[in-house]
């Protein structure tokens, strides 16, 4: 253990939600991805994908890409930056703004990576504790170099208001990192505050709502001054050829794009309106999840374990204000009526 950095050796690192084994015919809520395919046009662009190409490095700049995203948008392509999903793009912020002993922060609970990405990069961590209602957080501390929001949040899907992202912006030195992993399930976004305020960079993922987590798309949005700038951190052919002809293709599609996002956000809210007549507390939410909450206390775990014996993955997560249920992506109509059917039998058992 002493070839290994102090650091390194004491965190834990990043864990995933379980991916099983197709064959086991689990109904996956455990990893908010999306539950329909993706557009068809993908399968044809994958099918006249030449092979041979495969031997030369792809694009190292995703320029056909960031056109297309700055088209679809509103920007220019300067502003934007292609990462192997938001993950890559989470990391090469932290690396591009933050040195080692200053700081970056972020509400907690929330998406478990920027912490362990401040520990690699050797920066302090200043997670601020946020409670319900999660409307009025504290603010961020002025100090940090970056701070980055999930809106909506992850793991409860609360949408933090516009009007709120901005003064928090405003209110951070750093740059200030608006996660939007699942804005697109939400009726508004903050892609204006990149015109409006200098710090502000927006963060996006085609892998919830392209339905395209397995090619690993992200990119972020900012002032040109600030992307640019992440262009020298980030790995030299860090979108892989296929992904970014498989994209390209997605993002033309926005018909159906538009179809699956309806999709998804009906179903989440018919059956968060029909979990809460069952008896179990729903907060809001905004992303293409929801965090369903037993009427008993301090079962959570208990309710995770049952829907996992009944063949529904979900995530527990044993950390303050989340214990008592789980977060549980929207899957299809069907397979959250039969999601809605276990959590009546669960109830009878957790009395
Ligand atoms: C899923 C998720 C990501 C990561 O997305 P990828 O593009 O698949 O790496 C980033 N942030 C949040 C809040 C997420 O939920």
């Amino acid at each position: 253990m002493e070839y290994v950095r102090p650091s390194i050796a004491a965190m834990k690192g990043y864990v995933p939600g379980i991916q099983p084994d197709p064959a086991q015919k689990y109904i996956k809520l455990n990893s908010n991805e999306n539950p329909y395919p993706p557009s068809p046009r993908v399968r044809e662009v994958l099918q006249r994908l030449h092979y041979d190409d495969l031997r030369i490095y792809p694009d190292p700049m995703s320029l056909e890409l960031r056109e297309k995203l700055a088209r679809l948008h509103g920007f220019s392509a300067e502003q934007i930056i292609c990462g192997n999903g938001s993950d890559d793009i989470l990391n090469m912020i932290v690396r591009t703004f933050a040195q080692p002993g200053e700081a970056i922060g972020f509400y907690e609970p929330t998406f478990p990576l920027y912490k362990v990405l401040g520990v690699i990069q050797g920066v302090r961590n200043l997670a601020i504790p946020v409670t319900e209602p999660y409307d009025r957080p504290p603010d961020p501390p002025s100090e940090v170099k970056v701070f980055f929001l999930a809106n909506p949040n992850s793991p409860v899907g609360f949408l933090y208001p516009l009007s709120l992202v901005r003064d928090l912006a405003r209110k951070v030195r750093g740059v200030f990192v608006v996660d939007e992993a699942y804005v697109e399930f939400a009726p508004e976004n903050a892609l204006s505050f990149v015109r409006q305020v200098e710090n502000v960079i927006v963060v996006r993922t085609v892998s919830k709502s392209y339905s395209l987590a397995g090619v690993r798309l992200g990119y972020a949005i900012g002032r040109e001054t600030l992307v640019q700038e992440m262009f020298k951190v980030k790995d030299p052919f860090n979108v892989n050829r296929l992904t970014q002809a498989v994209v390209s293709t997605a993002l033309e599609d926005q018909d159906y794009f538009r179809k699956n996002i309806s999709r998804v956000v009906g179903t989440r809210d018919w059956f968060s309106r029909e979990a809460r007549a069952l008896g179990y507390r729903i907060i809001s939410s905004q992303g293409n999840f929801v965090f369903p909450q037993p009427p008993q206390k301090g079962r959570g775990i208990k309710f995770f374990q049952t829907l996992f014996d009944r063949k529904i993955l979900t995530r527990h997560y044993d950390v303050e204000g989340l214990r008592d249920g789980v977060r549980m992506s929207i899957g299809t109509r069907e397979e959250m009526e039969i999601t809605l059917q276990v959590m009546s039998d669960i109830l009878k058992i957790l009395k």
